[in-house]
């Protein structure tokens, strides 16, 4: 697409793709395939998430250590609530031993029946943050996450805004967000960012919508909001999964025009280990392949 305005050019965009480790020998059959279907688009890098308390540890070395045997750009994603600095350094260097220079830095959620703060030696993100550059310096370029509709935990819009701007002072480089379905929350974040002289890129993260059932649990623990008219639509359609799938690609064809048109410095795909929803999008955003 030609770019409108003082827009940036698509090509200067960062579109990336999140995996999750797979807990079967299939799962992970499955995820290879659907790499090697995203990679051909040409994407700027994978990321894959880590459970917090080290519950998928094992699991998410072995999708990196794979997806760094195939000369793919990884981004580890990080959660240090429930460990301490020498198991979080441990994993850092291993990374760096990999290769790797980027990282998504998390908190992660805590486990059931842990306190707000939780355990170990971080109690939040902008201390992970402060760990990895005081330990690393510049060696990593750091993403962390940010959430248009506001963390469910945080006491008020201007509480999460400052905790956010707490994360970018502490040195992250840029930003991916909770998905969402409404993109004035993304542009209304953005504002806000703006007014507290926050500059970081924030990347909207991009769930396409497949199954309402697993959409409707997600966003009930996240606190991503289905709007009412998408969460009506999905509920009528029942077990048609074709017009779910048909629908909800429209949807969030539509918030991805929205968010390009607005200037959002590129988009994250929240996989789901699938190929096809996100290359649907890709294709209907007419979004530019590496070897184009
Ligand atoms: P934080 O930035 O620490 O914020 C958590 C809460 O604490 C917010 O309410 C915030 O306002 C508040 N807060 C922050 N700092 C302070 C402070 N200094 N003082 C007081 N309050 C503070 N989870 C995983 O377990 N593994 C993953 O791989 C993973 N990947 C994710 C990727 C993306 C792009 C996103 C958006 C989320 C991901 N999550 C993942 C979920 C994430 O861990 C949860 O949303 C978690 O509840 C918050 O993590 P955070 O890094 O945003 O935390």
């Amino acid at each position: 697409p030609t770019p409108s305005g003082n827009r940036p050019d698509i090509r200067s965009r960062n579109f990336s793709f999140e995996l999750f480790p797979p807990k079967t020998a299939d799962g992970l059959d499955k995820l290879k395939l659907a790499v090697r279907r995203l990679q051909a688009v040409g994407p700027l890098y994978f990321s894959c998430t880590y459970g917090a308390g080290g519950s998928t540890r094992e699991r998410t070395f072995e999708t990196v250590d794979w997806l760094r045997e195939q000369g793919i750009e990884t981004a580890p994603h990080l959660a240090c609530i429930g460990s301490d600095k020498d198991e979080i350094g441990a994993i850092v260097r291993r990374y760096i031993d990999e290769g790797i220079s980027r990282i998504v830095a998390l908190r992660g959620d805590l486990p059931s029946g842990m306190g707000r703060t939780g355990f170990g030696t971080f109690r939040y993100a902008n201390e992970l943050v402060e760990f990895l550059r005081a330990e690393f310096g510049d060696h990593f370029h750091i993403e962390v996450a940010a959430y248009p509709e506001f963390h469910p935990q945080a006491p008020s819009a201007d509480a999460d805004l400052a905790n956010f701007k707490r994360k970018v002072e502490a040195g992250a480089d840029a930003a991916i967000t909770q998905y969402f379905y409404n993109a004035d929350a993304y542009f209304g974040f953005m504002d806000d960012c703006e007014r507290l002289g926050i500059d970081i890129p924030v990347v909207p993260g991009i769930m396409p919508i497949t199954n309402y059932s697993q959409l409707a649990r997600f966003s009930d623990a996240c606190g991503a909001e289905i709007p009412r008219w998408i969460r009506k639509r999905l509920e009528g359609y029942g077990d048609d999964r074709d017009a779910i799938r048909a629908f909800g690609h429209d949807v969030v064809l539509d918030l991805c025009r929205r968010l390009l048109d607005g200037g959002a410095p590129g988009l994250h795909f929240y996989t789901m280990n699938q190929s096809a929803p996100t290359l649907r999008l890709w294709e209907d955003l007419g979004l530019p392949t590496s070897a184009a």
